[in-house]
């Protein structure tokens, strides 16, 4: 069975940081949170790419067990051009080419349908809206979003929140969102908007998790190897959503331990730019570090 599912992104990427340079390289919300999902359960992307896609990218994530039925091929490929500083917890916007995003019209499959854990990832939020209409009225749905869509999309990302039960932001967008510098109140300003959880992402400072239960503050991991955060975020929810549906379980306790699943294979992808990393990394590899995060936690 296909679970999660995932709708979102695939670009492709010009990306600097302090540690190299790549241009036109595999990106995307949905490229790096199919992946990650992998690593747990067996997800399925809906997404768009263009005809000037390589198809070898499309072979990549289709080895990974990602299931690529639901990407259709029209026009041009989404494109992203981004640059970090030493300071690598924001990317900082070179280019967006939204491209054949602006006609797509997502459709979820009678197959997809079924699936009971579903991952908005960072996408327009009217598209986001338009798979809320149709996916599967019991799944669980997490959504994230960034700074391009809160910016000028607002009203309509703000109606995506309120339907969904997992929000996951940055902290710079969390605070842009809520129009605080302070994340304890941009949580709780989150959490009344209808959300049971709500995770500010703090990049190389770990993670917090807002519920009506209090909060967990999820650390991160010692990354020395930090080459390219891009895909991070996208890399940690698709872990946590991966972790979800393959205990289908949405409880505080396995919150809190897809949270550092989902950290855990984020720190993976900052490894290396792209998926180089990521693409192979062993299920193994992921349950060390998972055990090296439970030694940070213990005192
Ligand atoms: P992150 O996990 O937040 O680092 O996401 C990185 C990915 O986001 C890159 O691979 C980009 O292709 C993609 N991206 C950049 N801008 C946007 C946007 N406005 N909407 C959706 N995806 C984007």
């Amino acid at each position: 069975m296909i679970d999660p599912i995932i709708i979102g992104v695939i670009a492709l990427d010009d990306v600097e940081t302090p540690f190299g340079k790549r241009d036109g390289v595999l990106g995307g919300s949905c490229t790096y949170a199919g992946m990650a999902a992998s690593f747990f359960a067996n997800p399925g992307v809906v997404s768009v790419v263009g005809k000037d896609f390589p198809s070898e990218h499309l072979d990549l994530i289709k080895s990974k067990n990602v299931d690529i039925e639901g990407v259709e091929t029209f026009g041009k490929t989404f494109r992203w051009a981004g640059s970090y500083e030493y300071d690598m917890n924001e990317a900082k916007t070179k280019k967006t080419e939204v491209n054949n995003l602006l006609q797509f019209d997502p459709k979820i499959s009678e197959t997809y349908k079924q699936a009971k854990y579903v991952f908005l990832a960072n996408t327009d939020p009217a598209i986001q809206l338009k798979v809320l209409d149709q996916i599967n009225p019991k799944a669980i749905v997490l959504m994230d979003t960034m700074n391009y869509w809160i910016s000028d999309h607002k009203e309509k990302l703000l109606e995506v929140i309120k339907r969904v039960h997992i929000l996951l932001l940055n902290d710079a967008e969390a605070r842009q969102l809520f129009d605080t510098p302070n994340l304890i109140k941009a949580g709780r300003l989150a959490l009344e908007l209808g959300p049971a959880y709500v995770i500010i992402k703090k990049g190389e400072h770990g993670a917090l998790m807002f519920s009506s239960d209090g909060h967990f503050s999820a650390p991160s991991y010692p990354l020395e190897n930090l080459i390219d955060p891009t895909g991070a975020g996208d890399s940690f929810a698709g872990g946590l959503v991966g972790y979800l549906a393959a205990q289908d379980k949405f409880d505080d306790v396995t919150m809190r331990k897809a949270i550092i699943y989902g950290s855990t294979i984020a720190s993976f992808c900052a490894e290396g730019f792209s998926v180089e990393k990521l693409k192979s990394v062993t299920r193994d590899q992921v349950e060390e570090r998972y055990q090296v995060f439970q030694k940070i936690r213990e005192f």
